[in-house]
C-alpha cells in the first residue's frame, strides 16, 4: 500500500484533503491510515506531530510495514476511500523542527572540539545530544565552554544555511549545507535562519559520553511565510 509521506517533503505543509486508503484496529484502538500522510510519526529521537482529522484529535503511529496509522480520540470511522481533512499542530511542528535541526547543527559543529554525536533525543524540554570522543585529540569535556558553543551556534543560525533532504534508495538523507550528509527521517526547518534561539543548558560528562543539553526555538510561522 503506497502512502505519501508529506511531511518528509515539506516540513510547512500544515494542513491536507486526502483519502483513507486503510482501516483497521488494533491494541491502540481504531486507525485509519491516509494516502497523503502530513503526520511524523515518533521515532528518531523526534516526538509525533500533533493534529487533527475532520476536527477530531489523532494519536499517529507507525506499524512495523512503514504505514502511519491514525487513532481518532473520538467515535469516527470513516470507510476507505472516504475524503477526510488533516491539520497538524503549526507550531508543535515547527517547534519539534528547531529542535532537531538545532540537535544535527550541535553535532556537526561540535566535531571541531573532536566530538561526534552517537544519539541524539529532541524532545521539548528534554533536548539532548550525547558525544563520542572522535579520538585522544578530543577538547576533555571539563574546558569545553558552553557559552563559546552558544555562540558558534548561534552565528550559524544567523547567517542561515539552506537544509536539503533527499532519497538515495530508501535511504533519506539531509544535509545542512555542505556539513556532511546524515541519514535521517525527521522533520528540519528549511533553513538554519528559521531558528531563532539555541541556549546550552547543560553539559555533562558520564562514562566515556558527553552530554549537551539545550533549547531552541522558531521564528514566529506568521513571519515565515509559509
Ligand atoms: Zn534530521
Amino acid at each position: 500500500m503506497q502512502q505519501n509521506q508529506c511531511y518528509l517533503e515539506d516540513t510547512y505543509r500544515f494542513d491536507i484533503l486526502s483519502d483513507v486508503i486503510a482501516t483497521g484496529a488494533d491494541e491502540g484502538g481504531q486507525w485509519i491510515a491516509l494516502q497523503d500522510n502530513i503526520f511524523h510519526p515518533q521515532g528518531g529521537g523526534q516526538p509525533a506531530d500533533l493534529g487533527w482529522v475532520n476536527d477530531i484529535p489523532v494519536v499517529v503511529k507507525k506499524q512495523e510495514s512503514g504505514l502511519v496509522v491514525l487513532y481518532p480520540q473520538a467515535p469516527f470511522s470513516p470507510p476507505v476511500e472516504t475524503k477526510v481533512s488533516s491539520v497538524v499542530s503549526a507550531d508543535a511542528r515547527a517547534y519539534h523542527a528547531a529542535l532537531h535541526t538545532a540537535g544535527h547543527l550541535l553535532n556537526w559543529e561540535m566535531r571541531q572540539f573532536g566530538w561526534m554525536a552517537v544519539r541524539g533525543h529532541h524532545f521539548p524540554g528534554e533536548s539532548r545530544v550525547e558525544f563520542s570522543a572522535i579520538d585522544a585529540s578530543a577538547i576533555p569535556a571539563d574546558r569545553l565552554d558552553a557559552a563559546e558553543i552558544e555562540r558558534i551556534i548561534c552565528q550559524r543560525l544567523q547567517k542561515g544555511a539552506e537544509i536539503r533532504s533527499w532519497f538515495e534508495g530508501s535511504t533519506r538523507l539531509c544535509q545542512i549545507n555542505q556539513s556532511e550528509a546524515m541519514p535521517c527521517a525527521g522533520t528540519h526547518t528549511d533553513d538554519l535562519a528559521k531558528i531563532s534561539s539555541f541556549s546550552i543548558k547543560a553539559i555533562k560528562f558520564k562514562k566515556g559520553t558527553l552530554r549537551i543539553s539545550y533549547d531552541a526555538g522558531h521564528v514566529p510561522l506568521e513571519e515565515c511565510h509559509v
